[in-house]
């Protein structure tokens, strides 16, 4: 494990950090580059933006581990209304939420519940749900939520997490039942007796599961989540001799990260799609940005913070 990335994700987990960080000007500074804003209608409008080149977009309300069931109501209700608000704009935009944010830890029925109500929703506009995928303590609750959820939606997908030993079984188990995947290398602190701590093996992971997941041929979407240039063109070129085309998965990126590669893709016919994030509880979920590329992030906080005001 990199000790600079162990660090930052320590940090994301911490409550007093959470709470005074966000505080601070240069901090705010620096979630800008990953975050159009922290209202519905920044998000909106950046996706707006992305459609002048095409680029479809997916959302997340930030947020996490909500303490009550009221909190949770309150994120279902605003997901509908960012819903209606997709469509009255004729967006071609989708969400994935983070089932702790609508109260996974509380209460896994009532959670299902609002999925349900979510899953129903999207299904009428004619757009995907999608699941995140949390910390590994979260992927048994998450996979089985998302079990019951797929047997009523094809509408449905989830996240996966190539850094995981037990992910190839549970793609297995996830082709066999139609699903769709988002593939990403995974963003939490695991130990390793439960992830592939290895950067090439974790590339090694993703590049397997992308594979299986065409060979496999089943009915539902694959999009590969990830920023790794080198990686997408080794998967390209593996998918090409198989015989699939560059439509036969999506490529998914991050606002704000690679933002010209991701025009460039979509403009040589890969079929990429924007993931935007918002709100005003960004914290946990920058510091995981930040220890992706610990190097180039703490740079720009620095930068942020000596920046004339
Ligand atoms: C659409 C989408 C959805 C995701 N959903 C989830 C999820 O539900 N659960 C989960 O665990 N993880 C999720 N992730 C995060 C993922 O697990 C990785 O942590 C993240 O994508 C970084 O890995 P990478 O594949 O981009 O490769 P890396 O090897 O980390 O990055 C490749 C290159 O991309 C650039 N880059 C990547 N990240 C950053 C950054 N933060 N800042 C600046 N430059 C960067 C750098 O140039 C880097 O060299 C998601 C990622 C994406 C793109």
């Amino acid at each position: 494990m990199n000790p600079a990335r162990d660090a930052l994700l320590m940090a994301a987990g911490n409550r007093w950090l959470g709470e005074h960080l966000p505080r601070y000007r240069f901090v705010r500074a620096t979630v800008r580059r990953f975050m159009p804003g922290e209202r519905m209608e920044d998000a909106l409008d950046a996706a707006g933006r992305l459609a002048e080149d095409d680029i479809p977009a997916t959302f997340t309300y930030l947020g996490e581990n909500v303490r009550t069931a009221e909190d949770a109501d309150a994120v279902l209700r605003h997901y509908l209304r960012l819903l209606d608000l997709i469509e009255e704009r004729g967006l071609d935009a989708e969400v994935s939420v983070k089932p702790t944010h609508l109260g996974l830890d509380l209460d896994p029925a009532a959670t299902l519940e609002r999925l349900h109500r979510l899953a129903a929703r999207s299904a009428a506009l004619g757009k995907h749900l999608f699941l995140d995928m949390e910390s590994a303590h979260y992927v048994e609750p998450t996979l089985a939520i998302y079990r019951q959820l797929r047997d009523e939606f094809d509408n449905t997908g989830v996240c996966i997490q190539a850094y995981l030993h037990r992910t190839p079984q549970d793609v297995a188990d996830l082709l066999a039942a139609d699903g769709s995947i988002r593939l990403v290398k995974g963003a939490y602190r695991e130990p390793r007796d439960i992830a592939i701590h290895d950067p090439k093996k974790i590339g090694q992971s993703f590049e397997k599961l992308a594979i299986a997941f065409l060979r496999w041929a089943g009915g539902g979407r694959l999009a590969l989540a990830t920023h790794d240039l080198g990686l997408l063109a080794e998967i390209e070129g593996r998918a090409a001799a198989a015989g699939f085309g560059r439509d036969a998965y999506e490529v998914q990126m991050l606002y704000g990260i690679r933002t010209a590669d991701q025009r460039r893709l979509a403009a040589d016919g890969f079929r990429v799609r924007v993931l935007i994030s918002y709100g005003t509880h960004w914290f946990p979920w920058f510091m995981r940005r930040v220890a992706e590329h610990p190097g180039r992030n703490v740079w720009l906080a620095i930068r942020n913070l000596f920046a004339r005001r």
